[in-house]
């Protein structure tokens, strides 16, 4: 039986892990879960922010469905999110942004994959004070990293019949660091002729993507525009409690929403646990457990367009553990 490394995290993390957990549970794929944890919460409790058991769970496991963590200021990490994905070259992130049904959203028919670059960039946490009080920041780009990235956007797009690949940067001003992606991604583009390279200015493509999104097809671009696209885009298909998210490597992947751990709404059983479910069908997919995934995406959808059982993010006022048993309802149901 495949071992998952489960990491609920902090904030809503807990609550829409275990949604997530007896949703899949319930989707009749065996796995045995080994549930470690990290962030600030543990960090309060034993002084550690992430125990050795959570590396040897994600090293021997290979694979992991992770809740938002909580980087606690002034406990030596700038993130522990963006680690995770530093040390073991998770350098793919990649964020499907979908239509959902029931929802009431200014467009029907989103379909965008966003790449992000997730390992460089301005996340690989060099700032300075290099006199009087003005700070720099290093953003760092390389060859091998622009090309992997922008290598597997091509590929996936080739894969999934996609039309094109947008390649998003500021090349314009950042002649250097930007140019390098922006050639990198016009040399990759050469040997998939059959997929249409679109050259986007990332102020460009806000606009673009508030204005028309459904021109573009998949995104590929660097960590903090990918970030910030992110964000942009989960507004367009209803917000963040529903895009879901992948950080891939070359033999290791953790799964793990868009969101943050909402402190907001922590503890009160409203969150929504769909990003993290979808995450979890990303993961499901990725083990060949497709059939599964296929019936959660299924049950997900049937409950959406019904519109009962909604949490508050969606307009309704159901809670978590509602909005789970609806899930596996519908899941019942198809059968
Ligand atoms: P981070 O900086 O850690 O990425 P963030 O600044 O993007 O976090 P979030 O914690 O993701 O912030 O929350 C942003 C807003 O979205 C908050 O109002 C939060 O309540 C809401 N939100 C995020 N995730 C969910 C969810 N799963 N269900 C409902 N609302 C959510």
């Amino acid at each position: 039986m495949k071992t998952i490394t489960l990491i609920p995290g902090d904030g809503i993390g807990p609550e829409v892990a275990e949604s997530v957990k007896s949703i899949i549970d319930a989707s009749g794929v065996q796995f045995n879960w080994d549930v470690v944890n990290a962030g600030a919460e543990v960090y309060e409790k034993t002084g550690e922010l992430v125990p050795d058991s959570v590396y040897k769970s994600i090293e021997k496991n290979k694979i992991a469905l992770k809740g938002p963590i909580t980087t606690p200021v002034g406990s030596g990490f700038r993130s522990i999110n963006v680690m995770l994905r530093k040390k073991y070259d998770l350098y793919s992130n990649i964020r499907p942004v979908r239509t959902l049904p029931g929802l009431n959203t200014p467009f029907s028919d989103i379909d965008l994959v966003i790449f992000r670059e997730n390992t460089e960039g301005l996340y690989i946490g060099i700032e300075a004070e290099r006199e009087n009080g003005v700070m720099e920041a290093i953003k760092k780009i390389t060859p091998e990293g622009s090309e992997r990235i922008i290598r597997r956007a091509f590929e996936y797009a080739k894969s999934m019949n996609r039309k094109s690949v947008a390649v998003v940067h500021k090349a314009n001003i950042l002649k250097l660091a930007d140019g390098l992606f922006l050639e990198t991604g016009r040399k990759v583009a050469k040997e998939f002729p059959e997929i249409e390279m679109k050259e986007v200015i990332v102020d460009n493509m806000c606009m673009q993507l508030v204005m028309n999104p459904t021109q573009y097809d998949v995104i590929v671009t660097m960590n903090l525009y990918g970030d910030i696209l992110s964000d942009l885009c989960a507004g367009l298909v209803g917000g963040l409690g529903l895009v879901p998210g992948a950080n891939i490597g070359n033999d290791l992947a953790i799964f793990e929403a868009v969101h943050g751990s909402a402190p907001d709404i922590a503890g009160q059983g409203k969150a929504n646990p769909i990003a993290l479910l979808r995450s979890g069908c990303m993961m499901l997919d990725y083990l060949g457990h497709e059939a599964e995934s296929k019936t959660i995406r299924d049950a997900i959808k049937s409950v959406l367009s019904d519109g009962s059982v909604l949490t508050a993010d969606m307009g309704g006022s159901s809670t978590t553990s509602e909005i789970t048993d609806a899930i596996i309802n519908e899941m019942k149901k198809a059968n």
